[in-house]
C-alpha cells in the first residue's frame, strides 16, 4: 500500500519505519526544514555544542521494547537528569528528596523521620486529590508547594495550580532518600549524536521517501491508501470548531565561556523571575567537552496562531472541544491521528514510540 506520514517527528518516523519493513511504500512529509519534530537537535555553529533546539529532551523509559528499539538506531550514552531549582535565594535539589527537605527546613532528618515530618505537613483531609494544588498539599504540604511548585507552575501553565489536573504533578516523585535522579525509570540515556541523527536512521529505509518543507492538504491525502497524521488535531479540520489551547515556549539563547551553571537544568521557582528554567546544553552530552557554552532561558506563554505548540493545556474548556474534534477524527475514514499533536496529549518520547509501535502493529493486524 502507499501510505502517507504527516510529520517527520518520532511518531511519523517510527510508524513509517515499521510499515516500510512490512513491505509498504512510505512517504513522509514535514512542513519544517528538518526532521525530528520538537526532538530536533543540532550542533551549534559557534561552540560545537549539541543543542536541543526545542528545549530539553531526556530519554527515559521502563519499556524494554522501546529501549531496544531506540538502541537499534542510536548509541545511547549514560545521562542522569539531576535538576536543581533556585528558590528564595538558595539552590535546592529536585525532585524533592531528603536533601531538599533537610536543607529547606534546616534539619538533619533520617528517611523515616522525614516521612513522618512531611506527613505532618500534608493536608490529610484531601482524600482523593483532583487538582495539581490538592495533590501537592496532600503529599508535600504548603511550604514546599509554595517554594517549588506554585510559582513555577503559574509561570509554566499561565493559571492557578488549583485549575490544573493532579496528573501533571504526578510526573514528579517525592523521595525520602538522597536519590536526586529526576526520573525513576530503569533506562535513561542520551543519543550520542542527538535525536535528529537517530530519527534520520529510523527514516533511512529504501521504502521511505522524506519531503521537507512540504505541507499537508486534502488533495495530497487522496493519493494514498492511508494517512497517519501527527500534526495538530484541530489543524486537520481547519480549526473549524475553534482552537485547542497550547502553551508555547520562547527561548532566549545566550553563550558563555566555560561552565555557566554547572548543571543541565536549573529551574526557577520564584514567581518574580520571569523565566521557568535555564538549560545549559553541553551538560546534556557529558561525554563531550566544549569551552564555549550555549544556554536557553525558557519562557512559557499561551500559544497564538503561528506559534509552535508545545504543551496541550487540557483544562475543562479544552476537554469539551477535544471531545468534539475526537468525534470528527473518529468519523474520518483513512486517517489515523497519532502522537502528541494528533491526539492532543502531554506525551513523553518513550510513550510516543510505544504508541507508534502499537499503531503500526494494529494497522498491520487489521483484516
Ligand atoms: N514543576 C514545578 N516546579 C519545578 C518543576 C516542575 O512546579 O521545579 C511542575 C510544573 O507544573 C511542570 C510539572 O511539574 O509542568 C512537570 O514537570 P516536568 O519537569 O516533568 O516538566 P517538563 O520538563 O515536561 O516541562
Amino acid at each position: 500500500m502507499k501510505l502517507l506520514m504527516v510529520g517527520a517527528g518520532l511518531s511519523g518516523a517510527v510508524i513509517g519505519r515499521q510499515l516500510a519493513e512490512a513491505g509498504h511504500e512510505i512517504t513522509v512529509i514535514d512542513g519544517r526544514r528538518h526532521i525530528g519534530g520538537n526532538c530536533h537537535t543540532e550542533r551549534d555553529g559557534e561552540t560545537g555544542v549539541m543543542v536541543h533546539v526545542y528545549g530539553p529532551h531526556i530519554f527515559h523509559t521502563d519499556d524494554a521494547e522501546v529501549w531496544d528499539y531506540v538502541n537499534r538506531f542510536a548509541t545511547f550514552l549514560p545521562y542522569r537528569n539531576r535538576v536543581k531549582t533556585t528558590a528564595r535565594g538558595q539552590v535546592f535539589s529536585l525532585p524533592i528528596n531528603l536533601h531538599t527537605i533537610n536543607q529547606f527546613y534546616g534539619k538533619t532528618l533520617r528517611p523515616d523521620e522525614a516521612r513522618a515530618f512531611i506527613e505532618a505537613q500534608a493536608d490529610r483531609s484531601i482524600a482523593d486529590p483532583q487538582s495539581f494544588e490538592e495533590q501537592a498539599l496532600r503529599f508535600v504540604g504548603p511550604d514546599l508547594y509554595e517554594a517549588f511548585f506554585k510559582g513555577y507552575t503559574e509561570k509554566q501553565w499561565g493559571c492557578s495550580p488549583a485549575e490544573l489536573p493532579a496528573s501533571i504533578l504526578k510526573r514528579l516523585p517525592v523521595r525520602f532518600n538522597y536519590d536526586d535522579n529526576y526520573f525513576f525509570h530503569r533506562f535513561q540515556g542520551m543519543p550520542e549524536e542527538g535525536y535528529t541523527a537517530m530519527i534520520a536512521r529510523i527514516l533511512d529505509h529504501p521504502a521511505i521517501d522524506v519531503h521537507l518543507e512540504t505541507f499537508f492538504d486534502a488533495d495530497r491525502a487522496g493519493r494514498y491508501d492511508h494517512v497517519f497524521y501527527s500534526g495538530p488535531l484541530d489543524g486537520y479540520f481547519g480549526y473549524r470548531l475553534g482552537r485547542l489551547g497550547y502553551r508555547t515556549l520562547d527561548f532566549e539563547r545566550f553563550t558563555y565561556q566555560g561552565d555557566y551553571q554547572g548543571c543541565a537544568v536549573m529551574n526557577y521557582g520564584d514567581r518574580d523571575v520571569p523565566y521557568t528554567r535555564i538549560t545549559e546544553h553541553k551538560h546534556f552530552s557529558p561525554w563531550e567537552s566544549h569551552e564555549g557554552s550555549v544556554c536557553y532561558r525558557e519562557y512559557s506563554r499561551a500559544a497564538g496562531e503561528g506559534d509552535i505548540p508545545y504543551y496541550p493545556i487540557r483544562l475543562v474548556e479544552e476537554k469539551v472541544l477535544l471531545a468534539e474534534y475526537e468525534a470528527l477524527a473518529a468519523g474520518t475514514e483513512g486517517v489515523s491521528f497519532v502522537g502528541r499533536l494528533g491526539t492532543y496529549r502531554y506525551l513523553d518520547m518513550d510513550v510516543t514510540i510505544r504508541e507508534a509501535l502499537d499503531v503500526a502493529r494494529g494497522f498491520l493486524g487489521r483484516g
